[in-house]
């Protein structure tokens, strides 16, 4: 469910029409809704709090990587929305945007000492530990500060999920977490240290995630181990059961809902007196978000080959030539016409550098608008200036008011960026 509608044919962001914010922030450009994250975030406390007395008073906090634009998170902090987060920069971000310090949640596979440090300082509400390396590390930087941070250990249950290989993490083989037998070890480590205090598990299996099913099997193992550690004498108080719900990208309708989901997690941890907490990404910013883009030429070959050729490309949108995803694409303003199949393709220099092959579209021209759909999580925050194309630029729209909420930098930002070495 989304706010991206026809008004008399044209294709609206709520109240903002796409023609005329195209016109004044100039393509491409990320535009999101206000209302589709308000939406999405409420539709999520919703399901959360109805299960109060299985999950707690649980924590929503946004995986800031699925978009990190501070005002995305200024607006989802106004909702009472937390943040987990995997670099110092994204727990900077998330400050920066009005988040305190005790709802954001510090995970990632590889934080060095010094975003170990600086997570104590900002006084995170848990640090995700992934390993025993890891775990040793943070005792040395906590005893430096005199400080005993919260922490969760990041069990991987060996039940990999999710829409593409490339973006399963809970596998016997993925880089992220500790099996469960080292969980529990860890766990007593942690327990015996006075640096540090250790308030539960995490898990994340994967995004993408289409059905319930491994997920429920592995926060069942989840809750297992909580059982264990509390037969060997441990307190556990919190189970941080990831992100990774799927979204509808192609309009599809077998993506569970969130109450499905709030109720699945209910149900397993139904009598175990935790306080849950929930790292949504994809499921509160990917259909809140679109690239619009214009049409610069089609290019017909004579052997019938129809190209499209835009002025966004994978340097702007870069999930279709990372894991093959699927972007619906819908012209601002149809034109009347048969349809007829396109090549969606970007311009620049690369192979990989195509939306989709084969996708029936009414007729388009050059100058033509068009907007990729779904593409508020993993879309901005996966750009770069490959050819050197200015950095696309993100706008918020929130009923009839619209703000660039990341310009496009001139050419001169640029190279302001890369001062000459002094001997050039
Ligand atoms: N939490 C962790 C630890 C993650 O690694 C991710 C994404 O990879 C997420 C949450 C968010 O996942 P999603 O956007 O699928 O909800």
């Amino acid at each position: 469910m989304h706010h991206f509608d026809r008004i008399d044919g044209a294709l609206h962001a709520e109240r903002v029409p796409l023609g005329a914010l195209a016109g004044a922030a100039g393509t491409p450009a990320y535009v999101y809704s206000t209302a589709t994250l308000t939406r999405h975030y409420g539709l999520l406390r919703e399901a959360v709090d109805s299960h109060r007395e299985a999950l707690g008073d649980a924590l929503i906090a946004f995986a800031v990587k699925a978009n990190s634009n501070l005002s995305v998170l200024a607006t989802l902090a106004r909702l009472g929305c937390g943040a987990d987060t995997v670099s110092e920069g994204e727990i900077r971000r998330a400050l920066a945007a009005g988040i305190p310090g005790d709802r954001i949640i510090f995970s990632g596979v590889g934080k060095t000492d010094a975003e170990l440090a600086f997570a104590i300082e900002a006084g995170v509400r848990q640090i995700n530990v992934e390993s025993g390396a890891e775990l040793d590390r943070l005792i040395t930087v906590a005893a430096s500060k005199g400080s005993a941070p919260a922490i969760a250990i990041r069990v991987n249950p060996k039940i990999g999920a999710g829409g593409h290989a490339k973006i399963t993490t809970g596998g016997a083989t993925d880089k992220f977490g500790v099996p469960v037998e080292e969980a529990i070890d860890l766990y007593a480590r942690a327990s015996g240290s006075p640096h540090l205090t250790p308030i539960g598990l995490a898990c994340h299996i994967g995004s993408q995630i289409t059905s319930l099913e491994p997920m429920e099997a592995a926060f069942r193992a989840l809750r297992e181990v909580v059982l264990t550690l509390r037969a060997n004498g441990h307190s556990v108080s919190r189970l941080d059961l990831g992100g990774g719900l799927g979204v509808p990208y192609h309009g599809q309708t077998d993506t569970p809902s969130i109450a499905d989901y709030a109720a699945m997690c209910a149900g397993v941890l139904d009598g175990l007196e935790v306080e849950a907490a929930f790292e949504p990404g994809r499921l509160l910013a990917a259909n809140a978000g679109l690239l619009l883009s214009r049409v610069i030429q089609v290019n017909q070959r004579a052997d019938g080959r129809r190209f499209l050729v835009l002025d966004a490309g994978m340097n702007d949108l870069m999930r279709p030539a990372l894991y093959d995803a699927f972007h619906d694409l819908v012209p601002v303003r149809p034109r009347e016409g048969e349809l007829l199949a396109y090549d969606l393709v970007g311009p620049i220099c690369e192979s990989t550098d195509i939306f989709a092959r084969d996708r029936m579209l009414p007729p388009l021209e050059a100058g033509d608008l068009v907007a990729f759909m779904s593409a508020g999580a993993y879309g901005a925050v996966l750009a770069s200036e490959y050819n050197s194309r200015p950095l696309v630029s993100e706008v918020l729209v929130d009923g009839d008011r619209w703000a660039v909420v990341r310009s496009r930098p001139s050419y001169e930002d640029m190279w302001a960026r890369e001062p000459r070495a002094d001997w050039l």
